[in-house]
């Protein structure tokens, strides 16, 4: 197989050949077809996350087709198309597992960060975390949904049934959830950098009802809140931006620094939450109700070996939507 590899924290991906894996008990390989690019995928290249692990092959948003499969796996099928996502294992017996919050798992993999992932021909996955995604779609489209669409589905749920629903950051997770919200009715309030008017008019052309920056007040007071973006100034904003009961949604895995704020943002039943990981049940939740809601991704594909190009270009803002690898 070839892969992407991550041998150094700081440093660029590096084109190896390894072995081809083989998958132990319970486990399935899968070729990989096309593998969607986060921004927590440079959470791990940068040593953002705790108890970063190297060499690691990063990459957690991966389509792609069983190609052989371990002792024990019921219910998969060579040749069929699978999903690969952020939550590789959970332990099944901690407290959090048992009740039914395996996101929140204390000995938990995740995929492309303690596992190793999909920036790369092939993978082995726990196949019991592999979500069959029919024949519906093409590889690429559907990259996006496995992390993007995962993460900004149950952070939609948790933000509850607000009509007028703030989103902070327009990547790849927004620009697929503003368009899950106005299928639901909701009014999408998008807030970008400021002055960023290329994404600004990418907000609008998908539906968003009213865009801004994010230092910019919306016309009137939102339900909710969710910030995608990894800056903790926005916290203070969004609350100030939500009314009355309203709930501040933050979706990412890391943030810089929340400055203090005065307790009055808060004040009057205001909310502020985090949503961390997904569980199975919001994978099969959201990618049954996928295709049914016509949700249409906008990638940038990129060749396999140039994965430290699409990750600069992520860094960067330089493209619209997500980045997909191709093998
Ligand atoms: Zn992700
Ligand atoms: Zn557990």
């Amino acid at each position: 197989m070839h892969a992407m590899v991550l041998n150094r924290i700081g440093a660029a991906l590096e084109w190896t050949e390894p072995p081809d894996p083989q998958p132990g008990p319970g486990e399935i390989r899968i070729k990989v077809s096309a593998c969607g690019v986060c921004r927590t995928d440079l959470h791990v290249v940068d040593g953002e996350l705790p108890d970063p692990q190297v060499p690691i092959i990063p990459g957690h948003e991966i389509v792609g087709r069983i190609d052989t499969i371990g002792t024990g796996v019921q219910g998969l099928n060579i040749g069929e198309r699978v999903g690969i996502p952020w939550l590789g294992h959970t332990c099944g017996v901690c407290p959090y597992c048992i009740g039914g919050q395996e996101n929140l798992c204390d000995y938990p993999r995740f995929t492309g960060y303690t596992r190793n992932g999909g920036f790369a021909t092939a993978t082995i996955a726990d196949a019991r975390f592999a979500f069959p995604l029919g024949e519906t779609g093409a590889d690429v489209a559907l990259a996006p949904l496995l992390c993007a669409g995962l993460i900004g589905w149950r952070s939609l749920v948790i933000a509850g049934k607000g009509e007028k629903l703030g989103l902070y950051g327009f990547g790849a997770a927004a620009h697929i959830l503003v368009q899950v919200a106005k299928r639901q009715g909701r009014s999408v309030y998008a807030f970008t950098r400021p002055g960023d008017t290329a994404t600004q008019d990418f907000a609008r052309q998908l539906g968003a009802a009213w865009v801004g920056g994010s230092d910019e007040m919306p016309p009137e007071l939102l339900d909710a809140a969710i910030i995608f973006a990894t800056v903790g100034d926005l916290v203070p904003l969004a609350l100030k931006a939500v009314r009355k009961g309203g709930r501040v949604v933050c979706a990412g895995i890391h943030m810089s620094d929340i400055p203090s704020f005065p307790y009055r943002l808060l004040w009057e039943e205001r909310q502020l939450v985090s949503v961390a990981n997904l569980t199975r049940q919001d994978g099969i939740d959201f990618l049954h109700r996928a295709p049914g809601m016509g949700i249409i991704t906008k990638t940038t594909a990129y060749p396999l070996k140039q994965a430290n190009q699409a990750l600069a270009d992520l860094r960067a803002g330089r493209f619209a939507g997500a980045a997909v690898l191709v093998p």
